[in-house]
């Protein structure tokens, strides 16, 4: 199954997407999460993200398309995959649609996880996420069992820089602007799916399961 989750920033999407990913055993690829390990290994592609990062940009269109046309090269996308936080822009969009085309596959599914605009603000502000596996807590509505450390893999818990308030209201307007589009480009070829995610996290994900079977 090839899936990609849409949805606002802070919509819940890093969330599921472990939850999805171990359920249907694909693998789970998140640019934002690429992004943040090159930035942290200072390679010479995360400094040039994290120019645009920094202030709540999209990083640029080619550079993004060409990490995950290699991610996607890579041999456990061969029994599916689910996309998390790419495409963010019809461009891209566009660009996947192509490069899956070339391989004889296609996504299966445009997976929507709506949450309304009020709610976003408190989800990213008081979001805390692992260093090390980029597992993704709240600090009152998913936190960790021990404060500070990851309950995955034990490493240190931080918060985001790109999550303060006037970077994330930023985001949400770059959300409006690039990423919203797509919302009407998966509708159009029929592949858009939609799931209520103001529910409780373990709700979302029995909604998410039941859609997917429904497909499948
Ligand atoms: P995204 O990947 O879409 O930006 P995340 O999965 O990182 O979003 O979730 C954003 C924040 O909201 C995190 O702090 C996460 O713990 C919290 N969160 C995710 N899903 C829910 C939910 N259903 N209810 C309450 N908080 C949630
Ligand atoms: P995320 O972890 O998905 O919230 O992404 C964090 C940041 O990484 C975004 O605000 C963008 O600056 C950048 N980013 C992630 N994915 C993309 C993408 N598909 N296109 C452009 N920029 C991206």
């Amino acid at each position: 199954m090839n899936l990609v989750l849409l949805g606002p920033p802070g919509a819940g999407k890093g969330t599921q997407a472990k939850s999805i990913a171990t359920e249907y055993n694909i693998p789970h690829i998140s640019t934002g999460d690429i992004f943040r390990k090159n930035i942290a290994e200072e390679t010479p592609l995360g400094k040039k993200a994290k120019e645009y990062i920094d202030q709540g940009l999209l990083v640029p269109d080619q550079l993004t398309i060409d990490i995950v046309k290699d991610r996607l090269s890579e041999d456990d996308c061969k029994k599916g995959f689910l996309l998390d936080g790419f495409p963010r822009t019809v461009f891209q969009a566009e660009a996947l649609d192509k490069m899956l085309q070339e391989d004889g596959k296609k996504i299966d599914v445009a997976l929507l996880i709506e949450v309304p605009r009020e709610d976003i603000l408190k989800r990213m502000t008081g979001r805390r996420v692992c260093v090390s596996c980029g597992a993704s807590y709240h600090v009152s509505f998913n936190p960790t069992k021990v404060e500070g450390i990851c309950d995955v893999c034990g490493k240190e818990v931080i918060q985001r820089k790109d999550d303060k308030e006037d970077t994330v209201k930023e985001r949400l307007n770059v959300y409006d602007k690039q990423t919203q589009p797509l919302i009407s480009y998966y509708k159009e070829c029929d592949k858009l799916s939609e799931v209520d995610g103001t529910q409780a996290i373990d709700k979302v994900f029995e909604d998410i399961k039941s859609l997917l079977g429904e497909t499948n």
